[in-house]
């Protein structure tokens, strides 16, 4: 178990160090797809795994470059050649015995975000800080991936004990919720009878456990485009049409967009890029939105408000505007009897002092889509959050975590496994 400690603590720092943001994950794909067969499993990736008219916020332009990009940084060519633009694995360890088919999700990618270079960090401090500009492990994922595969190890030593199929599912590009729909839509949880995610962090100590969230708000994700007319800012104001005042505008009224009775709302401009030069009537603007909300109502509510807002904007300034859908979730809910296994199982082991039934996940996480598939098929679904120690807020530049979370998660993933297989 030291052993396994270790190795996940290293290959954890090895993940951050190389951080790739969503539908990137070539390098990180690519290791795990090594791995998982170097274990026995079957792997499936690229296409086989991602049902293309599925996938949201994907920057295909960027693709070859990316590309080149992992393999520099030692992702195998015969793995990246079989994703095919596509990252992502799914891991099978079928037991050849009659039984359930439980289903893992781990995602996978980095935050958009400039990891610090501070003493006081200690990724930076002790030369694991990320090397690929604007991409960090600020969310844990690198951990997550590194419990995923640790998971598959300890999966495979036990394999006699085991019975029914179990499917480990690396998950590209859950920030800004683009990823696992397409993986949904594929089929691949079709014939869950569980599913378990699994977040580290959130807020609760190294030590603690939660196994079950609630409160998943439905979110969508969105840029709006604004295109005017450039024009001599002295001499010719007249003939300009401002874009950037379209996109500032927006901006603003989106903020002041009416809170909804019936529940939480959110609404938020994150990224606002326009202008060409100090004396030039800007001819275009970028917005990067999203909208949340605890309902599906309310969530329709909010995009619906924020749309009109940009659309009318553009008309005030006379300028064209195009809205594009990037991401998109939905709300859910853990199922009550896995989540009292998970507290069951959580309760007997020496490696949590607290456990907790359910917790508001307060965000979104495109699990979600996971879950609902699962559930509709007549299958159980859980969100766990597993407390560790963070030395900043989840998607901070300064954020950490407490990497003995991780033997934690995966012996708690491999004994609820044994518990539901007993059960069943
Ligand atoms: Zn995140
Ligand atoms: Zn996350």
């Amino acid at each position: 178990m030291e052993k396994l400690q270790n190795w996940m603590t290293a290959l954890r720092r090895d993940l951050h160090k190389h951080a790739e943001p969503g539908w990137f994950e070539f390098r990180t794909s690519s290791l795990i797809a090594e791995r998982l067969s170097e274990l026995g499993y079957a792997v499936m990736t690229g296409r086989e795994i991602i049902e293309e008219s599925a996938v949201m916020g994907r920057d295909e332009n960027s693709i070859p470059e990316q590309t080149d990009r992992a393999l520099k940084q030692g992702a195998r060519k015969e793995w990246i050649d079989r994703m095919n633009g596509f990252p992502g694995v799914l891991g099978i360890l079928d037991t050849g015995k009659p039984g359930p088919v439980i289903s893992l999700r781990f995602d996978i990618d980095a935050v958009e975000v400039n990891e610090v270079k501070d003493e006081k960090h200690r990724p930076f401090k002790e030369g694991f800080s990320s090397v690929n500009p604007g991409a960090m492990h600020s969310c844990g994922h690198d951990g997550h991936t590194a419990m995923g595969l640790g998971l598959a190890e300890v999966l495979v030593n036990k394999k006699e004990t085991l019975k029914g199929i179990i499917k480990l599912i690396f998950q590209p590009a859950e920030e800004g919720v683009r990823g696992a729909k397409a993986i949904v839509e594929k089929g691949i949880l079709d014939d869950s009878d569980y599913f378990l995610a699994i977040h580290l962090g959130m807020g609760f100590p190294t030590g603690k456990v939660v196994g079950g969230s609630s409160g998943f708000l439905c979110t969508t994700k969105f840029d709006v485009e604004y295109h005017g007319r450039s024009a001599h800012a002295g001499a010719a104001p007249n003939e300009g049409h401002n874009a950037l005042l379209a996109a500032a505008n927006a901006a603003l009224n989106m903020h002041a967009i009416a809170p909804h009775r019936d529940g939480v709302s959110r609404i938020n401009v994150g990224i606002l890029k326009a202008g060409e030069g100090r004396n030039v009537i800007p001819p275009n603007a970028l917005l990067k939105a999203e909208t949340r909300g605890e309902t599906e109502t309310i969530a329709t509510y909010m995009f619906k408000r924020a749309s009109t807002i940009a659309k009318s904007s553009a008309s005030m300034y006379e300028v064209e505007f195009r809205i594009y859908k990037k991401g998109e979730s939905i709300t859910t809910a853990s199922d009550e009897e896995l989540v009292d296994i998970v507290v069951e199982t959580a309760s007997r082991m020496d490696d949590f002092n607290e456990v907790e039934k359910s917790a508001e996940l307060g965000g979104s996480d495109d699990a979600a889509w996971m879950m609902k598939r699962v559930q509709e098929k007549g299958g159980k679904a859980t969100y766990i959050m597993l407390g560790a120690d963070i030395t900043a807020g989840h998607h901070n530049e300064y954020f950490d975590f407490d990497e003995t979370a991780l033997l934690k998660g995966v012996k708690l993933l491999s004994q609820v496994i044994g518990e539901l297989l007993s059960n069943h």
